[in-house]
């Protein structure tokens, strides 16, 4: 007979209802999620192969066929974050012994040149000193010299600060027989982005920036281009839960709908909203807004004397700034204040750029003046309790 176990009582869950603080999200992400988003995920579940649900996937496909601008019908929510778009990207498009070249201008590419080598990619990894992004010329220069399977740029670097341009990249990338992959966690929906006109192959996006919903679902988009390029494959992707052709088939890709995995039911409806809010808005005024609470911030910024870390103007992203510390400030002192004066995240930075420059997203629901207005209060109050302005 089994021997009777006793219950160890040591380690219980907490009892009673979560509580958590309310702040305002102002570092690089995520950003507070919209009240109309939020409340979408409270609706009852349904099965991830209802009709109901598979409906509100196909809306979320339409609606990021706009907000990518693509009229191609491989577009889906990938279930996880930026990093599982980023690895189904990198699984499904490379090859082993494939040619990846990453634009590294920060530690977004560097984590997609690691990520590559884990698929057994041969990257070339070419870098810029940090602030500053890739020139057409340099791109062409080395497309023409390696002729790569696939180009990876970042269009908003959140590291850094950096908006990489694309212009002119996609005609390149047919010359030389390369998918062009672009990053867009931290842009999406914040600046523009045309992905068929530019011809872009492959994005992955974020749920919790510009587009204001929770964390756990990464907008994806795939051109014929890339699709073909998964249909030739010799040796299907080496992860099962990324397979694009596994999850396509889930989001009716080729016609018919298979079970893959269980869909994060509250977490689409989320996004569902998201993407009605960008409709409603419509992403030229939402670029339009996150472009004026840029130049709002960078206004009082630079009335305290700040300076931004990006030297062009051209190269700044708009939804993620990086602001220099200045010699002698404890910047870690300033975002200590913020948080404890005013509820109010800011960040430092990450990977090379800590302790030398501060982060301020202005991103989806937050890109709103009060939030700009408060985070200026907060610069200055912290800078005044050091003796600095
Ligand atoms: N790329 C960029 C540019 C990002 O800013 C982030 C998140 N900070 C990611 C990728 C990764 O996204 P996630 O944290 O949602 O996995």
């Amino acid at each position: 007979a089994e021997e009777i176990a006793t219950i160890d009582n040591s380690h219980r869950a907490p009892a009673g209802v979560i509580e958590v603080p309310s702040r305002l999200l102002m570092g690089p992400g995520p950003a507070n999620a919209h009240p109309r988003i939020l409340a979408a995920q409270t609706l009852p579940l349904l099965g991830h192969m209802h009709p109901p649900f598979l409906k509100i996937m196909d809306e979320l496909s339409e609606g990021l066929r706009y907000t990518f601008q693509t009229n191609s019908k491989y577009t889906l929510m990938v279930s996880g974050t930026g990093h599982a778009g980023m690895e189904a990207a990198i699984a499904n498009l490379v090859e082993p012994g494939d040619k990846v070249v990453v634009g590294n201008a920060g530690i977004w590419g560097e984590r997609v040149a690691i990520l590559s080598r884990r698929y057994q990619a041969d990257v070339v990894e070419i870098k810029v000193p940090s602030g500053q992004t890739f020139s057409y010329e340099t791109l062409k220069r080395t497309l023409l010299e390696h002729k790569p399977a696939v180009l990876f740029l970042c269009q908003g670097e959140s590291s850094t600060g950096t908006h990489q341009s694309l212009a002119g990249l996609g005609d390149l990338c047919r010359q030389t027989g390369t998918l062009l992959l672009v990053d867009t966690v931290c842009s999406l929906g914040g600046v523009p982005l045309f992905a068929d006109q530019w011809g872009v192959d492959c994005i992955y996006s974020g749920s919790q920036k510009c587009l204001s919903g929770p964390p756990g679902a990464s907008p994806f988009f795939m051109s014929e281009r890339a699709m073909e390029k998964l249909q030739r494959r010799k040796t299907p992707p080496a992860t099962y839960n990324l397979d694009m052709n596994l999850i396509g088939d889930y989001w009716g890709w080729f016609g018919k709908r298979s079970y893959h995995h269980t869909a994060p039911v509250s977490t689409f409806y989320a996004m569902r909203e998201a993407l009605a809010l960008v409709a409603e808005e419509g992403l030229e005024a939402m670029w339009a807004r996150h472009q004026e609470l840029h130049h709002r911030l960078w206004d009082g910024l630079r009335s305290m004397g700040l300076k931004p870390f990006v030297e062009k103007d051209e190269d700044r992203l708009i939804t993620v700034n990086t602001i220099k510390v200045p010699e002698g400030v404890d910047w870690a002192a300033v975002v200590k204040n913020a948080m404890d004066t005013y509820s109010l995240e800011i960040a430092g930075g990450l990977g090379p750029t800590v302790g030398k420059i501060w982060r301020v997203g202005i991103m989806g629901f937050n890109a709103k003046p009060q939030n700009v207005d408060l985070v200026l209060d907060a610069f200055r109050d912290g800078l005044k309790r050091q003796g600095k302005l």
